[in-house]
């Protein structure tokens, strides 16, 4: 068995039992990525030297048996939005390809105080933006399961190099279904966390009441190691909530006996895959063989959603990007007449078309004359879709449901239909809009071969169940997302 294919826990044991080196793990990895980095796309940055110093100097840490952290000496990578100090950090686009920030985002610091090694720096879609890839100033990424597919987006890069074994595990942001659906189409696992359960200072802001860090692993038990390290209150992120956060690890347990999981009906309508649906109607089949109660359940506001989001997270987005203007940081346009002229040119050159067309959506929706008709009607229905769950949840304790209607498509296939695209996003926005926790996890393969991702959404802060559903899932039916794709 190659080092590379082992999980977080499993290499983290070996390490601390001397069976395996940091240096020779990092090593694995880094050589992994040289040979495959430039067919998958996956890294922005590779930050080799970083992780040999890092590498050293926490085996020696171990060598004197100093706080040994159960995740020291594990490679990961980061996806290209969250700053990391004297380490470019480009959010994959033209705009910041010359950013080095001078602070480390607080999910950095502490993967760093627990003696993670970092590898680099991860491929995404531009600022957050698209559900492909297809979007970033860089490369597009290929899906490592078929390179002529796209990996998902917008935590592509992540999803990609977890699945390839680039990286033990990674850093993903979701804003809309960013982890969960590249998560779905590689077939790895992915944990959007609850709104404020992890800090987002650091991470460059894209729709600021709808990001949210969380972590993409090659199965459950990796998933709740990672949220160990990176959940927890933070003063310097004012949405940050100071609670007592649970040792996230205690929750895998094979057993959901009595849980009553819901299928809202609106999630298996047109629009759904026949084979994806398949998978997930298994899913429930294999739930209620473990014990668990399956209910139908009503989410009748789905059909909102992806209106709302796109409103919302446009009008945050227009807001937020406007601090790229060529005079602070970023990138500058060469020539220009005077400042007006500078700020466009900038603006014009540093910015791709889906930001653009972002911008000038959410500029649109918040502008006097406008602000009613769209942004505070979204608002309320925010409000709506966030009592759909509430009510749902006086019935079920988790709502299971697929994380995207098709398996990894073809790259190119909607770059020209904008529309068609926002549209996959249509069982994930709603999780970001009620501020809620949702877990992709593999559950099966397409006649094609690909992975299916299913979905189970979570009360807030309400991680704990979905650790537990997914880990009953994931030891009665066996890995899938440890599975080899082959590259
Ligand atoms: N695909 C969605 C979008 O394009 C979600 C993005 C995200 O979660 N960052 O906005």
């Amino acid at each position: 068995m190659e080092l590379t294919e082992l999980t977080a826990l499993t290499a983290a044991e070996k390490i601390r039992k001397r069976e395996i080196s940091v240096i020779e793990l990092t090593n694995a990895y880094l050589n992994r990525i040289d040979k495959l980095n430039g067919k998958v796309g996956a890294y922005i940055t590779v930050c080799e030297k970083q992780a040999l110093r890092q590498s050293e100097s926490v085996q020696k840490k171990l060598n004197c048996k100093e706080n040994v952290f159960p995740l020291a000496g594990i490679p990961a990578g980061l996806k290209d939005n969250i700053c990391t100090k004297d380490v470019k950090t480009t959010c994959a686009s033209r705009m910041l390809s010359n950013f080095f920030p001078p602070y480390d985002a607080t999910v950095i610091e502490k993967l760093s105080e627990h003696d993670v090694i970092i590898l680099g720096k991860l491929n995404m879609d531009e600022f957050a933006m698209g559900s492909s890839n297809e979007n970033s100033w860089y490369t597009p990424v290929k899906n490592p399961w078929d390179p002529e597919r796209v990996p998902g987006g917008s935590s592509g890069g992540a999803a990609a190099a977890v699945a390839s074994h680039m990286s033990c595990f990674a850093l993903g942001s979701d804003t809309g279904g960013s982890i969960r659906q590249p998560a779905s189409f590689c077939g790895v696992v992915g944990l959007k966390p609850t709104y404020g359960a992890v800090s987002r200072y650091g991470l460059i802001a894209f729709a600021s009441s709808l990001d949210q860090i969380g972590p993409i692993t090659r199965d459950v038990a990796d998933c709740a190691l990672v949220m160990n390290v990176i959940a927890g209150y933070d003063p310097l992120d004012s949405t940050s909530v100071d609670m007592e956060y649970p040792d996230y690890t205690t929750f895998l347990k094979n057993d959901v006996k009595g849980l009553k999981i819901g299928l809202p009906k609106e999630y298996f309508g047109s629009g759904l895959h026949e084979e994806v649906k398949e998978k997930i109607l298994d899913a429930a089949k294999a739930y209620e063989s473990y014990g668990a109660i399956i209910e139908e359940i009503s989410l009748p506001f789905t059909e909102y959603a992806i209106p709302a989001y796109y409103i919302i997270s446009s009008a945050e987005a227009s807001s937020n990007l406007a601090r790229y203007d060529g005079i602070k940081y970023g990138y500058r346009a060469q020539e220009y007449a005077d400042i007006i002229d500078l700020y466009k040119k900038t603006r014009s050159e540093g910015f791709g078309t889906e930001v653009k067309r972002r911008i000038m959506l959410g500029t649109y929706a918040l502008s006097s004359g406008y602000y009613d008709a769209y942004y505070k009607k979204a608002l309320k229905v925010r409000r709506l879709i966030f009592e759909d769950f509430q009510k749902a949840y006086q019935k079920v304790d988790v709502i299971l449901g697929p994380t995207s209607p098709v398996t990894a498509f073809k790259i190119g296939e909607k770059t020209a239909n904008p529309l068609e695209m926002y549209l996959s996003d249509i069982y994930t926005v709603s999780v970001n809009i009620a501020g809620l926790c949702a877990i992709s996890l593999p559950c099966g393969f397409d006649t094609k071969g690909l992975p299916i991702g299913m979905q189970l959404i979570g009360k807030p802060f309400d991680e704990g169940t979905l650790l537990r559903a997914a880990y009953t899932y994931e030891s009665n039916t066996g890995k899938s997302g440890v599975a080899n794709c082959g590259i």
